[in-house]
C-alpha cells in the first residue's frame, strides 16, 4: 500500500481497524466528525465477548490493556417479573466470556494506541464521490477534500459513504429506548441500587422493558424499552424532563416501585434513543476502492453485539488489508465474504423480540438457560 488508508469515523470499528493496521505497520488516516476526543459521552457499559469483540482486541495486542478496564461483577445477571420478583440471580465468578467495560474507556485504549495525528478530529465528512479507477474523494463540512485509493466507511448508522455501495438506508424497528441514570446509588438510591444487584437488571415484558446495568463509579444506567411508533415518542415534549419522565413512567402503571424509580429517581432527563436497522443481510457488490464496517455495513436493532461485530470487523479487515498490501480488491473480497454471512446471522439471532408473547422473566431465563446469553 503506497497511499494511507482513510478511515471515516473514530467509533470503536474505525478505531480497531486503525490500530491493526498500525501493528502492520500500514499507513492509516480517520477523519472524525466530532471536534475532540472528550466531545460526547460515550455511553455505557458493553459487554465484549471472547468469540469476536475479544479475538479483535488480541488481534489488535490490546488483551492486557482491555483486561485492566474490565469491572469487576459486572457480569451479574438478574432477571425480575414486573412486580419486582427476582426468578433469575446469577452470580458473577469471574469465569464469564463477556466481560463489561464502560464504552469510552475502550474507546480511550484505542486512541492511545495510535500515533497523536491518526485521527484528524473536527472532520465531518458530507459527501462521497467515485473518481474511476478505484478512488474515491472525500468532502468534509468545512469545504476541504481528500482522494484515497482506499476509504472506509466507518461512520456507523447514517454513513456517508454507504450511498457509493448500497442504496438501503435504515428503517424505524418499531421501538426506542429511553435512557435514565441514577448518581451515587448506593447512597442516593439505595432502593434502585438494590434491586438492579451487582451487574444486569432485566425485567422483561411483551411491548416493554426495564434494563438496567450498575456502571462505574455507583452510576446505574437504565435503558426503558418501549413498542410504540414514532408519532407517539414525538408527542411526548422530551424537552420538558418532568413531563416526560411521568409519560413514560405510565406506561408501567402497576410495576413495582423499586422498578419505576429507575425512570422516576432519573438524576438527568430522560434521553429517547430510537432504534433503527438496516435490512437483515444488507450486502452490496465489490466496487474497487471502498467498504464498510460496522454499523455502516450492517445496523441492527441492539442486541448486545453490535460494538462487538464492529470491532471484529475492524480487525479482519486490518488482518487481510496487511496480509495482501499489493492486492487490495482480494483483501476486501475475503473481508467482505466473512462479515456478510457473520452479520446476517447476528441481525437474525434467536434473541427474543421486544413485542413478542415471549419477552417475559420466564421466556428469558429459558433462552438463557438453553444458550447462555
Ligand atoms: C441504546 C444502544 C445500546 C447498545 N448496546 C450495545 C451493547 O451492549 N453491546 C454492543 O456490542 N453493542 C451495543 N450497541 C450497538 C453499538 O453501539 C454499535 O453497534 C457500535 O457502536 C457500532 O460501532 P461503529 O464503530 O460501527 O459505529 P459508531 O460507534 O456509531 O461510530 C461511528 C463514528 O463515526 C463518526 N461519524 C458519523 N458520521 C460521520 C461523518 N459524516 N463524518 C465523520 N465522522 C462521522 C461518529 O461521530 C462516530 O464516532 C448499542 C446501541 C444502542 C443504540
Amino acid at each position: 500500500m503506497h497511499t494511507p488508508v482513510t478511515i471515516i469515523g473514530a467509533g470503536l470499528g474505525g478505531l480497531t481497524l486503525a490500530r491493526v493496521l498500525h501493528v502492520h505497520d500500514v499507513s492509516v488516516t480517520v477523519y472524525e466528525a466530532e471536534p475532540s476526543p472528550s466531545a460526547r459521552a460515550q455511553g455505557g457499559l458493553l459487554d465484549i465477548h471472547d468469540y469476536n469483540g475479544q479475538l479483535a482486541l488480541e488481534a489488535a495486542g490490546l488483551t492486557d490493556e482491555f483486561r485492566a478496564i474490565v469491572l469487576e461483577g459486572r457480569q451479574a445477571l438478574r432477571v425480575v417479573d414486573e412486580d419486582g420478583t427476582v426468578l433469575l440471580d446469577q452470580a458473577d465468578d469471574g469465569t464469564g466470556g463477556r466481560p463489561e467495560v464502560q464504552r469510552g474507556d475502550l474507546r480511550q485504549v484505542l486512541l492511545d494506541s495510535l500515533p497523536a495525528d491518526t485521527v484528524r478530529w473536527g472532520h465531518k465528512v458530507g459527501r462521497t464521490r467515485g473518481l474511476g479507477d478505484g478512488r474515491h474523494e472525500v468532502s468534509f463540512a468545512d469545504g476541504s477534500t481528500v482522494v484515497t485509493r482506499l476509504l472506509v466507511g466507518a461512520d456507523g448508522a447514517w454513513s456517508r459513504v454507504r450511498p457509493l455501495l448500497s442504496s438501503a438506508t435504515p428503517e424505524y424497528t418499531g421501538k426506542s429506548v429511553v435512557e435514565t441514570y441514577l448518581y451515587d446509588a448506593g447512597s442516593r438510591h439505595p432502593g434502585a441500587a438494590k434491586t438492579v444487584g451487582g451487574g444486569m437488571l432485566i425485567a422483561p415484558s411483551p411491548g416493554k422493558e426495564i434494563f438496567a446495568h450498575r456502571e462505574k463509579d455507583d452510576t446505574l444506567h437504565a435503558y426503558v424499552g418501549l413498542s410504540r411508533p414514532r408519532d407517539w415518542f414525538a408527542a411526548v415534549d422530551f424537552t420538558d424532563a418532568a413531563e416526560a419522565t411521568a409519560r413514560i413512567a405510565r406506561e408501567f402503571d402497576g410495576w413495582a416501585p423499586e422498578l419505576t424509580a429507575l425512570i422516576t429517581d432519573s438524576d438527568v432527563a430522560p434521553v429517547l434513543r430510537s432504534l433503527y436497522a438496516l435490512p437483515a443481510g444488507h450486502r452490496w457488490e465489490r466496487l474497487p476502492g471502498v467498504t464498510l464496517l460496522g454499523d455502516a455495513a450492517h445496523l441492527s436493532a441492539p442486541n448486545g453485539e453490535g460494538a462487538n461485530l464492529a470491532m471484529l470487523d475492524g480487525a479482519e479487515l486490518g488482518t487481510a488489508i496487511a496480509a495482501h498490501p499489493e492486492d487490495i480488491e482480494r483483501a476486501l473480497g475475503e473481508y467482505e465474504r466473512a462479515m456478510f454471512p457473520r452479520s446476517a446471522e447476528s441481525a437474525t439471532d434467536d434473541m427474543i423480540g421486544l413485542d413478542s408473547a415471549d419477552n417475559t422473566a420466564q421466556g428469558l431465563i429459558d433462552l438463557v438457560t438453553e444458550n447462555g446469553l
